[in-house]
C-alpha cells in the first residue's frame, strides 16, 4: 500500500489520474498580477462547473477570466466517480433526466473537441453500465422505488446472459439491467482539460487567487477584489460548488449550500488478475464499482448528509469493499490503493442553482449540483453561455434552476 502522508489522513486524497496518457500537468499556470484588469465574464471557482463554462465562454469568443482560490479540481471535482449516469440514476425532476442526457452527449462531442485542440484525454469510455439484482424480490423493489422520470435506453440479461456477457460478476445474480449508452471519465483530467482548452481559446486561468470578494453597487456587478488586485466585469459566475453560499452572502444573497459526505476506495488488479477485473460499470442498489481508463477500480460510494469533514471511516471501507466483492467476487485478490472522502455541493431542494441572481444584475449562480456534476458540467456551461449572450431562463428552458426560488430566508417558493 502507498504510505498516505500525515496531512493527508483528515483530507481528501485525490485520485491519482496522472498515470501515462492521462497527464494532467498540461495546464499552464497563470501567475500575472491581477492589478487594474478587466474582463468582460469573471467565473469564481475552478471545479469542473466553473472550467466547463470558461470552456464554452472562450469557444464562443468571450472574454473570460477564472479565479481559483487553490489549484484546478481541488474542491469536489477530484473526488468524484467520474460516471455519467444519464439512464442509471433516478432523477427527482424529469427535466434534469433530460438535461443530463443532453449533458452525457456533449460531453461526447467535447472529448473530440478538446483532444484536437490540446491532446489532452481524460478518460470518457462508453462501456455501458449494468444493475444487477440478487433476486426477483430486489428487482420488483428497484422497480416500485424508481421515479419514471429516467427511461434511457436499456436491456434486460436474465441469469444466463448474465453469466455469459459478464463472466467476471457473481454467478448467483438473479438478472441485470444493461445500460449501453452510460459513460465515465476522469474527473481531475476532464476539469484540466476544459481549463486548459478555455485557456487556448483565450481564457485566462489564475490559480491561488486569495480573498475573493465581490464589488457590487446600486447599478450591479461592478467587479471583484482580491490578495493580488482588483479586476473590474460585466458579470461575475459564482462556481465555487459548496462555498458559493459564502460569496453570495457577500453581498446579502441567500442561496444555502448543503454538505453531502462520500467515500470511495480505489483498487487495482494485478496483471495476472485482469480477467476477474470488471470491463463495464456495475451500478448496484449498494455500491458501484468502476473500472477507469487509467487501469484502477473505483468503488463507491457512502452518503452523509450535514457532514464535510474529509476523513475516511474503517467502517465505510469495510462497506464498499464487502458490497464490491459480493458482485465481483475476483476482486477478493486484487490490491487496495487508497481511499478518499468529498463533499458534494448539495441544496434545500437537490437542484442546483443555474441562473441571474435577480436582485443584483450581473450577478450569476452555478452550483450545487450535488451527486451528478461531472455529468451536468457540459451542460450548465451551455445554459450560462446562453443566457450571457442575452436568453433568459424560460427560453432555455431552466426556470426550476432559478436562484429566485429561494427567498431571503434561505426558504424554497
Ligand atoms: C464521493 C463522490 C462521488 C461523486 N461521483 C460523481 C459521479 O460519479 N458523477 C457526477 O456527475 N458527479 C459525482 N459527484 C458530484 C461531483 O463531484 C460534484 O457535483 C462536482 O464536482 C461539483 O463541482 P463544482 O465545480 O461545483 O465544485 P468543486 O469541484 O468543489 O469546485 C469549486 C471550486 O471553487 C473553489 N473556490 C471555493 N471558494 C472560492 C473562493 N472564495 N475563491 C476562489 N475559488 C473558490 C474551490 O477551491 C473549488 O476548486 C461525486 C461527488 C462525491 C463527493
Amino acid at each position: 500500500m502507498e504510505p498516505i502522508e500525515p496531512n493527508q489522513t483528515m483530507k481528501a486524497v485525490a485520485p491519482s489520474e496522472e498515470q501515462g496518457k492521462f497527464t494532467i500537468s498540461s495546464l499552464e499556470r497563470s501567475s500575472e498580477s491581477l492589478e487594474a484588469m478587466h474582463a468582460e465574464t469573471i467565473i469564481v471557482g475552478g471545479g469542473v462547473i466553473g472550467c466547463a463554462i470558461a470552456f464554452e465562454l472562450a469557444s464562443r469568443g468571450r472574454e473570460v477570466l477564472l479565479v481559483e482560490q487553490s489549484e484546478i479540481a481541488s474542491g469536489t471535482s477530484s473526488a468524484a466517480a467520474g460516471m455519467l449516469a444519464a439512464d442509471s440514476e433516478d432523477f427527482a425532476h424529469p427535466f434534469i433526466a433530460q438535461a443530463a442526457y443532453e449533458s452525457r452527449e456533449l460531453l461526447m462531442k467535447h472529448k473530440d473537441q478538446i483532444s484536437a485542440l490540446t491532446g489532452m484525454d481524460f478518460g470518457l469510455r462508453r462501456s455501458g453500465f449494468i444493475t444487477p439484482f440478487r433476486s426477483y424480490m430486489d428487482l420488483s423493489a428497484y422497480k416500485n422505488k424508481r421515479s419514471s422520470s429516467s427511461s434511457g435506453e436499456k436491456t434486460w440479461w436474465d441469469r444466463s446472459t448474465v453469466q455469459r456477457e459478464v463472466t467476471w460478476l457473481n454467478r448467483d445474480t438473479y438478472g441485470a439491467y444493461y445500460r449501453p449508452m452510460e459513460s465515465e471519465l476522469l474527473p481531475v483530467s476532464l476539469s484540466r482539460a476544459y481549463a486548459r482548452s478555455a485557456q487556448m481559446m483565450g481564457a485566462r486561468i489564475c490559480e491561488g487567487v486569495r480573498d475573493v470578494r465581490l464589488i457590487v453597487n446600486k447599478d450591479g456587478v461592478q467587479g471583484v477584489s482580491t490578495a493580488q488586485g482588483e479586476i473590474s466585469c460585466k458579470h461575475v459566475i459564482i462556481a465555487a460548488g459548496l462555498h458559493g453560499e459564502q460569496l453570495m452572502a457577500q453581498v446579502g444573497v441567500t442561496l444555502p449550500s448543503i454538505p453531502v459526505k462520500g467515500e470511495i476506495v480505489a483498487i487495482r488488479f494485478p496483471a495476472d488478475q485482469a480477467t476477474y477485473r470488471p470491463d463495464r460499470t456495475v451500478y448496484a442498489e449498494d455500491a458501484y464499482i468502476v473500472p477507469k481508463a487509467n487501469g484502477e477500480v473505483w468503488i463507491g460510494a457512502t452518503s452523509f448528509p450535514g457532514r464535510k469533514d474529509h476523513s475516511v471511516s474503517a467502517n465505510s471501507v469495510q462497506r464498499l469493499l464487502g458490497a464490491a466483492s459480493y458482485w465481483v467476487p475476483g476482486m477478493k485478490d486484487a490490491v487496495f490503493l487508497r481511499a478518499w472522502a468529498g463533499i458534494r455541493p448539495s441544496t434545500p431542494d437537490k437542484l442546483p442553482y443555474v441562473g441571474k441572481c435577480e436582485q443584483i444584475p450581473g450577478l450569476y449562480a452555478a452550483y450545487g449540483h450535488f451527486r451528478n456534476g461531472i455529468l451536468l458540467s457540459a451542460i450548465t456551461g451551455r445554459w450560462i453561455a446562453d443566457m450571457l449572450e442575452g436568453k433568459s431562463a424560460e427560453e432555455i428552458g431552466i426556470e426550476a434552476l432559478s436562484p429566485d426560488r429561494i427567498n431571503k430566508k434561505g426558504v424554497m417558493m
